[in-house]
C-alpha cells in the first residue's frame, strides 16, 4: 500500500463541526449530564458495590461522550489553527468540558470523602475502575479538614496561582534580540531558541547569551517569585499537610515511593561522566578542543538523504514487525485507517503527537513529515503511543491511558527498535552519525538535564525555607551544571541564570523528574530485551496493556521489574555507553570545516 502526505480522515468521529451530528452530539451529552446529575440521591450509605458500579460505567460513558466532542475539536483545530470556525468550536468544546467537570463533581469530592472501611467495601465490586478510584482518594491522608481545603482553595486562587500567572505575563513579554548573518533580528524565546542548533559557533553562543541576559536582568522579581512559591509549598504541603519532604507531594501524585525517585536521582549523578564522555566525543568532531556550554546541541556534520513517506512507514513497520508481528498491525492500523495527518501545511500545529480519544477507537497521529531520519523517528515515536493504546483498549475509559512514569513507554522503545534497525542495515556513515548523535543530544536533554533540574529543586527548596537569597540559589545553580558537566564542558558564568528560564520549576515543582524516569525506565528495558531476548517480549506487552489500571510500581513488578534497585537505572545508562561505543567507531570528518 503506498501511503501519502495528506490531511487525515476524522469522519470517525464526526462529518464535520457544523454537521448535524455534531451537533446532536451537544445535545446528547447535555442530557446524558442531566441523568448522571439525577444519581446524585443515591449517593448515601444505602449504595451497594453493585449500584455503585453502575454509577462508574455511567461515568466512564460520560468521559467517551466529552472525550469524543472535545477531541474532535481539538484534532479539527491541529489540522488548522486558523480555521476561525475551529477557532470557535474548541473554546466552546472546552466550556463543555469544564461545565461537565464542575458539574460532575459532587460524585469525586463525595467518593473521596468516604470512610475507609466504607470504601474498601465499595471498591471490591469496581472491577476495572478500581485503580481510577484509588488515584482519587492516594491524596485522602494529606487532605485537611473541608473548611480549611476551602480557604486553601480560595487563597490559591489570588496566591499561588497568581503568582505563577504573573510569572507567565512577565515572560511571555520578554523579546529578545539577535545578530545573524549582519542583520539584527527581533525574535521569540522559540525563534532564539532554534539557533542553539545553528552550525555557527557565535550563532549558538549569541543564541543563549541573548537569553540569559533577559532573564538575569529581571532575576530579582523572578527570584522572588521562585522563593514565594516555594515557601508556600513548604507551608501547605510540609507543614499543614504532612508530607514528609517537598518532593514528597509530587512522588505521591506519580504513585511512586520516594526511595525510588532517591535511587533515580542519585544514580543519575553518579552516572554523570557517561555524558561527559559524549561531549567530549562531540568535541573532537567538531574539531574543538573543548565543547562551550553553548555547542551542546551543536549538530554534526550534514545529511542528504531523505525519506519519503512510504520508505519511513516502511522501515518503521518492519521494525515493528520484526519485534512483535501484532504492534506492527495496530501501528499499521492508524496508517490504514488514515488516523495520521503528516502533511507539511501553513496553519497546521506544530510538533507532532498522538491522540487517544477512547479505547474502541485508533488513535490519530500528527506531525509535519519533512524526510529527515528525526522526522522517521518521531513517526516510530508517535506510532509508539497508538500502539500502547491499542494494547490498552481492553480497559475503560478511565483507566486505558497510563499514569505520568509509563506515557512515554512504547513511543521511546519504538524509536529505539527503528534506530537499531536502521544502524543494523549499515547505511550511510552521515546517516548513523545523525541518528546516533540525535539519539544521544535527545538523551541528554531528557535524562541527564531533567534530573540535574530536580536535584536543583530539591536543594533549593531546603535553602529557601532556611532563608537563601535569589544570589545564593544562583550559585547553587552553577554547582549543579559544575557537578553535571565535569571538566567535560567550558561553562560560563552566564548560565548562573538559567533556572529562571525554566517555567516548569515554577509552575509544576519536581515534575522534571518523571522525564527521566521515563527515558531512563525505556533504555533499562530495551537493554533487557537484548540481553534475554524474546523471552522478554511477552512481560513488556503486558506491561503496555495494564495501560493506567494498576500503579506503576504493581505494573512494573508484575513484569519482574524492581526499580527500586540501582541496577536497574545502571542498566539504562548501559544503553547509551554503547551508543556511544558504536560513535567512537565511525569514522571521523576531517577537521577543515
Ligand atoms: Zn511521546
Amino acid at each position: 500500500m503506498a501511503y501519502a502526505l495528506e490531511r487525515w480522515d476524522l469522519s470517525d468521529l464526526f462529518p464535520g463541526l457544523e454537521s448535524e451530528a455534531y451537533a446532536r452530539a451537544g445535545t446528547a451529552l447535555e442530557d446524558f449530564l442531566r441523568g448522571f446529575e439525577a444519581a446524585r440521591p443515591r449517593l448515601n450509605d444505602g449504595l451497594t458495590p453493585r449500584e455503585m458500579f453502575e454509577i462508574l460505567q455511567s461515568f466512564d460513558e460520560l468521559q467517551r461522550q466529552v472525550s469524543r466532542y472535545l477531541g474532535f475539536a481539538y484534532l479539527r483545530f491541529a489540522e488548522d489553527t486558523q480555521d476561525p470556525l475551529a477557532q470557535t468550536m474548541r473554546g466552546r468544546a472546552d466550556q463543555v468540558a469544564a461545565e461537565v467537570g464542575n458539574r460532575t463533581l459532587f460524585f469525586t469530592l463525595w467518593w473521596k470523602g468516604q470512610a475507609e472501611a466504607r470504601a474498601q467495601a465499595l471498591l471490591s465490586g469496581a472491577g476495572d475502575y478500581r485503580q481510577w478510584l484509588l488515584n482519587l482518594r492516594r491524596e485522602a491522608p494529606y487532605t485537611l479538614s473541608e473548611p480549611e481545603e476551602r480557604i486553601i482553595n480560595l487563597k490559591d486562587v489570588t496566591g499561588r496561582h497568581a503568582l505563577v500567572g504573573v510569572y507567565d505575563t512577565l515572560t511571555n513579554r520578554y523579546t529578545f534580540q539577535i545578530e545573524v548573518d549582519g542583520e539584527t533580528r527581533h525574535v521569540t524565546r522559540g525563534e532564539l531558541e532554534a539557533y542553539r542548533t545553528d552550525p555557527r559557533p557565535e550563532v549558538r553562543a549569541a543564541s543563549y547569551r541573548e537569553l540569559l541576559r533577559v532573564y538575569a536582568a529581571e532575576g530579582n522579581v523572578l527570584g522572588q517569585l521562585y522563593q514565594s512559591l516555594v515557601r508556600d509549598w513548604a507551608n501547605e504541603n510540609v507543614d499543614l499537610r504532612r508530607f514528609s519532604s517537598p518532593v514528597a507531594v509530587r512522588n505521591l501524585g506519580n504513585d511512586l515511593p520516594d526511595e525510588v525517585v532517591e535511587t533515580l536521582l542519585d544514580v543519575c549523578r553518579q552516572k554523570a561522566p557517561v555524558f561527559q564522555r559524549f561531549f567530549r566525543l562531540k568535541a573532537e568532531w567538531l574539531g574543538v578542543e573543548r565543547l562551550r556550554r553553548y555547542d551542546l546541541y551543536a549538530p554534526v556534520g550534514e545529511v542528504h538523504r531523505t525519506f519519503p513517506l512510504d520508505d519511513a512507514v516502511h522501515e518503521v513497520l518492519a521494525a515493528f514487525e520484526a519485534f512483535e508481528p501484532r504492534v506492527a498491525r495496530q501501528a499499521q492500523q492508524v496508517l490504514d485507517e488514515r488516523h495520521f495527518d503528516g502533511e507539511v501545511r501553513p496553519g497546521k500545529r506544530s510538533g507532532a503527537f498522538c491522540a487517544t480519544i477512547e479505547p474502541g477507537l485508533t488513535p490519530w497521529v500528527l506531525q509535519s513529515y519533512q524526510g529527515q531520519p528525526r522526522d522517521v523517528a518521531t513517526l516510530a515515536h508517535e506510532l509508539g503511543h497508538a500502539i500502547h493504546a491499542s494494547l490498552a483498549a481492553g480497559h475503560t475509559a478511565l483507566t486505558q491511558q497510563a499514569t505520568l512514569p509509563l506515557a512515554e513507554t512504547a513511543s521511546t522503545f519504538g524509536e529505539m527498535l527503528l534506530i537499531d534497525r536502521l544502524l543494523a542495515q549499515d547505511p550511510e556513515p552521515e546517516v548513523r552519525q545523525a541518528l546516533l548523535f540525535r539519539q544521544m543530544d535527545d538523551n541528554y536533554a531528557t535524562v541527564l538535564r531533567q534530573a540535574y533540574f530536580a536535584v536543583f529543586e530539591k536543594e533549593a527548596h531546603g535553602r529557601v525555607v532556611a532563608g537563601a537569597q535569589v544570589d545564593d540559589l544562583s550559585d547553587l545553580y552553577l554547582e549543579t551544571l559544575r557537578e553535571q558537566f565535569g571538566d567535560a564542558i567550558e561553562l560560563s558564568e552566564d548560565f548562573r541564570a538559567e533556572w529562571l528560564a525554566i517555567p516548569h520549576i515554577y509552575h509544576t515543582p519536581f515534575y522534571v523528574y518523571a522525564y527521566a524516569f521515563g527515558q531512563l525506565l525505556v533504555l533499562s528495558l530495551y537493554q533487557q530485551f537484548r540481553d534475554e531476548g524474546r523471552s522478554f517480549i511477552p512481560r513488556y506487552l503486558e506491561i503496555l496493556a495494564a495501560g493506567g489500571s494498576d500503579s506503576p510500581m504493581n505494573t512494573l513488578g508484575k513484569a519482574g521489574i524492581d526499580v527500586r534497585q540501582r541496577a536497574f537505572w545502571e542498566k539504562g545508562f548501559g544503553v547509551l555507553e554503547r551508543a556511544l561505543d558504536a560513535l567512537s567507531e565511525l569514522p571521523r570528518p576531517s577537521p577543515a570545516k
